[in-house]
């Protein structure tokens, strides 16, 4: 499996993208502001959208990208709707708050009901799905709206990421045994917000160490979604841990065969 990491910050500044992995060139994870650095030609060959909710920051670049999009794929003969898969919730949530004519046009039914460039596909916790060549698990997050995470599975073992989530027990008891190639695991605040943390459903170094103390000691993780300007403190207070397993941040641009 080939990932491109499109965006990983927690929010917008220069050179700053949130969240959006790009899967062997056609699959997104999550579709934040790094949808945009995709030429249209890239941007052509995008066939599915994972969604880990509904937030704005993961969402926003679905409805860009249909517009980008819209005229040039639906004129190619093996294009259908580009498919958004999500918990029920998340794809009311689109349905209702995006694609509602008022914020933006609803392109679950445009150019024509018959052929939309959008097509809304709900998944389940825990299911198991198949998208593209991909073999994708939907996993538990706990965030302050319904909200998941997903497993896919690579010749390395899984690749897991976490979606946004505050402690999550329900994820480390489906990941037990397993082996993984990567956990792409939130860290959006530093500890001096662990209140702000806490109440908004996200983590801070010292809650990502106690989760971290379900895994392996030789797991690769890679900690992503911090807030523009805390990079320097979170980075810091996950060093002074000591965690004894291999842990980076994120970055925009890094690219990964698992
Ligand atoms: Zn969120
Ligand atoms: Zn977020």
């Amino acid at each position: 499996m080939y990932l491109r990491v499109l965006g990983c910050s927690g929010s917008i500044a220069r050179d700053k993208r949130t969240t959006s992995f790009l899967l062997n060139q056609r699959v997104l994870v999550d579709a934040g502001t790094g949808v945009g650095d995709l030429d249209l030609d890239e941007l052509l060959e995008i066939d599915d959208i994972l969604l880990s909710h509904s937030h704005l920051d993961h969402v926003l670049g679905i409805a860009l990208l249909a517009d980008s999009v819209l005229q040039r794929r639906l004129s190619r003969e093996r294009s259908g709707p580009i498919r958004v898969h999500g918990l029920p919730a998340t794809l009311e949530a689109l349905r209702r708050h995006i694609f509602n004519n008022v914020i933006w046009p609803d392109f679950t039914v445009l150019p024509t009901r018959e052929r939309p460039i959008i097509e809304l596909v709900p998944f389940e916790i825990g299911q198991l799905l198949q998208i593209a060549d991909l073999k994708i698990e939907v996993l538990p997050a706990s965030h302050t709206v319904p909200a998941c995470g997903f497993a896919v599975a690579t010749a390395a073992g899984w690749w897991v990421y976490t979606g946004d989530t505050g402690p999550n027990p329900a994820l480390w008891e489906a990941l037990r045994g397993r082996p993984l190639a990567q956990l792409v695991i939130e860290a959006a605040f530093s500890d001096d917000d662990r209140a702000l943390a806490e109440v908004s459903r996200h983590l801070c170094p010292s809650l990502l160490i106690q989760e971290l103390s379900h895994l392996d000691g030789d797991t690769i993780v890679a900690f992503t979604h911090v807030k523009p300007g805390e990079m320097a403190a979170v980075t810091g207070q996950i060093a002074a841990a000591g965690l004894g397993m291999p842990i980076t941040a994120l970055q925009r641009g890094d690219t990964f065969e698992f």
